[in-house]
């Protein structure tokens, strides 16, 4: 893993995606490597996805500054990469930007594969406004281990979203993107999971296939539309509350 410390002109950028008005990310790069990640497409992004990490070792105090400046709005931290990769545990740049914008107390909205979120439970629970979302996209945790390679594993993944349930933190989860062979049978067990645990909310989303995404022609034949019927049945049937992403 190639781990670059680099400067950073700017912290929060203008977000596209329902319901943020900024994205903050700590980290250009993702060593959860996950196969289908869309990040490299959006970023424009060269370099092998998965290899490198580009640290942001200032982003904290430019994150700082720009809080006095901006217009206070909804930060979605993580949208093009994770914010608790492993690195985190190193650099604690996601912490440290936690801290500022509590003290600013901006809204906020985490989304990650990982566990490593609750080690900052105890700050995240002190926003007003604050949810956290786990992407769990099958039950089947070989099949996670051939799609997202170094991510947390799913009995992690939902041991923490439980946890992050428990202490009264709003949670949802991100289903997506949806592929046959990786949530496999696992999706009426995850769904009643999901309900049982008491998720806010389940966002779900097909796979998009991108320009340079290799391996994934298969799934273009996938019948998305009985996919998406089975999900708001299921999601109908365990009372889970579901929306399409997009
Ligand atoms: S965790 Fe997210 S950003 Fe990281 S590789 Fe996977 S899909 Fe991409």
């Amino acid at each position: 893993m190639e781990v670059n410390e680099v400067i950073a002109k700017t912290a929060l950028s203008k977000s596209n995606l329902p319901s943020l008005d900024y994205s903050l990310n700590p980290y250009r790069g993702c060593s959860h490597a996950c196969t289908y990640c869309y990040a490299p497409f959006v970023l424009r992004e060269k370099r092998a996805w998965g290899e490198f990490v580009d640290v942001k070792i200032n982003l904290p105090s430019v994150l700082a500054r720009e809080l006095s400046t901006k217009q206070k709005g909804t930060i979605g931290i993580g949208t093009v990469t994770d914010p608790y990769q492993p690195i985190e545990k190193k650099y604690e740049l996601t912490r440290k930007c936690l801290e500022a914008l509590l003290k600013k107390d901006w809204p906020i909205s985490i989304q990650t594969k990982s566990d490593l979120v609750l080690r900052d439970l105890d700050l995240i629970k002190k926003f007003r406004e604050k949810d956290i979302g786990f992407t769990i996209t099958t039950l089947d945790d070989g099949a996670r281990k051939r799609f997202e390679p170094h991510s947390s594993s799913i009995p992690a993944r939902l041991n923490a979203l439980e946890e992050t349930s428990r202490k009264g933190i709003k949670t949802w989860v991100f289903l997506g993107p949806i592929i046959p062979d990786l949530i496999g049978e696992t999706l009426e067990d995850l769904i009643k999971g999901l309900g049982e645990i008491g998720i806010d909310h389940l966002l779900f989303d097909k796979l998009r296939i991108k320009p340079g995404m290799k391996g994934f022609s298969e799934y273009r034949r996938t019948d998305y539309g009985r996919i998406e019927n089975e999900i708001k049945e299921l999601c109908s049937k365990y009372k889970v509350k579901c929306q399409q992403a997009f």
